[in-house]
């Protein structure tokens, strides 16, 4: 199958040699790849702003065998999203989403829920409205289209029900857990309200279009944030970066 014909959001791209690119993309029937652009830092590129970030394409690969790096044969722009770059707020949270997706999926592994739900936020970005929350509300959403559910109606590990307030969030076992079962070694708790627990179950649960309405602040947002970005550090093994220098880069 050398040839692979797709939609795709551009993950990011970077320098290869003297004159090509090699991009990322999360493709809509392949899940994660990558290609290069020969010639791409040529003058008068045939791919002369198309290989932005966040940008959405119509992808032809050629790829010799699943393993080698596929060589890009056409690419054509259906949304540039440019308005993303316009705004640091914005562009920061649109890349701290595409670091999500790149960071949890593994190479050709597709998953056409988390396609659409990246376009969709991408699409939605909005610099007058919380960005770092949105960010936020697209990590739970990714953790769910990838088996990764935190667990929070009852114990992950006894599937005891739990009344204290505060619950206890294990970023190992990726949901709540009782006292009893925290006893049993497994690493870091962090607190979590009943409010912030409330918070994250509506996130999860709420369809991607309706998040915009949600508001988080002081204690519930500062809980649920790092409940889960220790959650996801565990799930994929490293932290995010700091968006702010990742995208300078
Ligand atoms: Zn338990």
């Amino acid at each position: 199958m050398p040839l692979l014909k797709t939609k795709a959001v551009i993950l990011r791209s970077h320098r290869w040699g003297d004159a090509d690119r090699i991009v990322t993309f999360f493709s809509l029937q392949f899940g994660k790849i990558r290609g290069v652009a020969r010639g791409a830092r040529r003058q008068k590129s045939r791919y002369s702003g198309v290989l932005e970030p966040f940008g959405v394409v119509e992808l032809t690969l050629f790829q010799k065998t699943q393993d080698s790096l596929g060589s890009i044969s056409q690419i054509d722009l259906i949304s540039s999203f440019s308005a993303i770059r316009e705004d640091l707020a914005v562009m920061t949270a649109a890349a701290r989403m595409v670091k999500i997706v790149e960071s949890i999926t593994a190479d050709r592994d597709p998953n056409h829920q988390m396609y659409w739900a990246l376009v969709q936020s991408l699409e939605m970005l909005d610099p007058h409205s919380d960005l770092p929350l949105t960010a936020l509300l697209f990590q739970i959403h990714v953790l769910g289209h990838t088996g990764f559910n935190p667990q929070i109606g009852q114990c992950t590990e006894c599937g005891k029900r739990i009344l204290e307030d505060p619950l206890w969030f294990s970023p190992r076992l990726g949901g709540i857990v009782c006292i009893g079962c925290g006893r049993n070694g497994i690493g870091q708790m962090i607190p979590l309200s009943k409010g912030s627990a409330a918070f994250m179950e509506q996130a999860r649960r709420l369809p991607l279009a309706c998040l915009p309405r949600l508001r988080a602040a002081g204690k519930v947002r500062m809980e649920v944030t790092t409940a889960i970005e220790s959650y996801f550090e565990s799930v994929v093994g490293k932290p995010l970066p700091d968006f702010h220098s990742w995208i300078s880069s």
